[in-house]
């Protein structure tokens, strides 16, 4: 069984107060909370053997980098890659698609080439592509989304044509919390010769993730957004893809010989790894893996499949609530987007704060998708493995007592 009870207690934040409340936290597609084997990794790395990696002859040295070597190898298990070489450690998810746009798109795309995104992307997968379609000369298609907060895949026929190089989707999105079927657009990408490009930055989180059933070519996701510490993204993409493609970053560890014009490169992954890593946070992220595979990320989804729909339900019986995305579960995560009638995000978010509820509001970084739902910003309340239905009725208590709050100032100024 699921036992939310002892994940809670790993988790030492979760005890603590926020303005005399006891903290609910539903901001998890922010960032979310780490347990205590995550903590004292770092702890743990920075006590016994702290020590720059694949340089070093001494002990400390080699633990190190034996230790963030063996992350590379758990990170392939966890989204079934078919070896580690495929896996490029950067700082976030933002970092690993600009890493991949400007290494891959540089010296592969050309006037008239085009690369497909949608209008649900985050700003991480649409910035770098505007700034490569520049530098390129390629140029951008779309594709929309339905009242339904739905892709229109009907006007893939349309949108996929020789010139399209890459797709580049989000698999869940941020602010609706739709599911997008990569595999199915990963198929119709590859049948136009286009290489398929997955944001993964919510689902790698909380769905179990197959890169080769997705049959995506390049996966991106970060640390932070799955229980471990901030300042480590993963970049998944097919070895010969990597092979092909020239550094992003250029110094130490990327190299294999440097005369002083010209230098030759260093194995994949290595290549894409300039400088010293960020080493501990790497290892800590091992622990954060290490902890979902326990938990089972098919149990996590199914807990937060169950989270999400009594979220929806409860939300949908308060007056004056606009919920935004697909309501069938099997369509969506547990990232929900709401407005409260009359009433701004952010004022919200700060009543709901008050109450010791933590939520986000505001444009999520999906400006395109605000302008599309003809909202300035919305109120998204994001669960995990770790939160209840006990906290989301405190978010539903505490959502009444801000349309309370407010009906009363509004009296009060009459
Ligand atoms: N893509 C999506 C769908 C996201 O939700 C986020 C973060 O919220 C990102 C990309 C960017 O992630 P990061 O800030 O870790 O680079």
């Amino acid at each position: 069984m699921f036992d939310v009870k002892r994940i809670r207690a790993d988790f030492p934040i979760l005890n603590r107060k926020v303005h005399d409340k006891p903290l609910v936290y539903l901001d998890n597609a922010a960032t979310t909370q780490k347990p205590r084997q995550v903590i004292d990794a770092l702890v743990n790395y920075y006590s016994r053997y702290n020590a720059n990696i694949h340089r070093g002859i001494h002990a400390l040295a080699e633990e190190a980098t034996m230790a963030y070597e063996h992350v590379r190898e758990e990170t392939a298990q966890f989204i079934h890659a078919p070896s580690s070489r495929s896996i490029v450690f950067t700082r976030n998810t933002t970092e690993s698609i600009n890493l991949f746009a400007n290494a891959w798109g540089r010296s592969n795309l050309k006037p008239g080439d085009q690369i497909l995104l949608s209008e649900m992307e985050h700003h991480s997968n649409l910035v770098p592509w505007q700034l490569i379609a520049k530098a390129t000369g390629a140029t951008l298609a779309f594709v929309p989304v339905t009242d339904e907060g739905r892709l229109e895949l009907g006007a893939l026929d349309r949108l996929l044509t020789p010139r399209t190089k890459l797709v580049a989707i989000t698999h869940m999105s941020n602010v609706l919390g739709t599911i997008n079927p990569i595999a199915d657009i990963a198929q119709a990408a590859h049948r136009v010769g286009a290489l398929m490009l997955v944001d993964g930055a919510q689902s790698v989180p909380h769905l179990p993730v197959d890169v080769q059933r997705l049959d995506c070519d390049v996966l991106a996701f970060s640390s932070h957004k799955m229980l471990g510490p901030t300042g480590v993204g993963v970049l998944y993409a097919r070895e010969e893809l990597l092979e092909s493609m020239d550094p992003f970053l250029g110094g130490g560890e990327m190299i294999s010989d440097v005369q002083l014009t010209a230098s030759t490169w260093n194995e994949i992954p290595w290549k894409f790894e300039a400088g010293t890593p960020n080493i501990a946070d790497v290892i800590a992220f091992g622990e954060a893996l290490a902890y979902l595979h326990r938990a089972g990320m098919s149990a996590i989804n199914a807990h937060e499949r169950e989270l999400t729909g009594y979220l929806l339900k409860r939300l949908s019986e308060v007056d004056g609530v606009t919920l935004y995305g697909p309501r069938q579960l099997s369509e969506r995560g547990g990232a929900v987007s709401f407005n409260l009638n009359g009433l701004h995000p952010h004022d919200v978010g700060t009543v709901l704060d008050a109450e010791g509820v933590a939520v986000r509001a505001g444009h999520h970084c999906a400006k395109p998708l605000m302008r599309h739902l003809e909202v300035a910003a919305t109120v998204r309340a994001s669960v995990y493995l770790y939160n209840t239905t006990e906290e989301i009725d405190r978010l539903i208590e505490a959502i009444r007592a801000t349309q309370a709050f407010f009906a009363r100032s509004a009296h009060a100024k009459v």
